[in-house]
């Protein structure tokens, strides 16, 4: 898939809240969302574009109403840039593959790497399947 598409393209794929949360850096309800008290195994992939952003080993609660990760699934899977919207000096994160917005990232993380992303479900995908192949594999990606 092309990395660049235009809002035409993802207002035909997505639903009108995947768009405006993954297109217009939108936010989704807390405790609302698909996946934020989901601990299946599974690598979460972009909603829009299937790029594989985190791994469910990486996945805590960070009891905001949100999906939670300490890392992300490999390094340059999500790009990060500041965000000064709503008065607070934040850091978002998108795909680096498509752009998509996926949430923000905070330095208060409890564990090792002190990275809490706060992602929203809309733009995440859940692939049970990836993982079991990938364990399967040994681990290999
Ligand atoms: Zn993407």
């Amino acid at each position: 898939m092309s990395k660049v598409q235009d809002d035409n393209y993802w207002r035909d794929v997505l639903t009108p809240a995947e768009f405006h949360v993954c297109r217009e850096g939108g936010t989704e309800e807390p405790f609302t969302g698909e996946y934020w008290n989901v601990y299946e195994d599974g690598l979460y992939r972009c909603r829009c574009c299937g790029e594989v952003l985190f791994d469910s080993d990486r996945k805590f609660d960070a009891h905001c109403g949100w999906p939670s990760f300490d890392a992300v699934a490999r390094p340059g899977a999500v790009k990060e840039r500041p965000d000064n919207s709503l008065g607070m000096l934040r850091t978002e994160v998108v795909c680096a593959n498509c752009g998509s917005h996926l949430g923000h990232v905070f330095p208060d993380g409890p564990t090792e790497t002190g990275l809490r992303y706060c992602i929203n479900s809309l733009s995440i995908k859940l692939d049970i399947e990836a993982k079991r192949k990938k364990v399967a594999q040994g681990g290999k990606h």
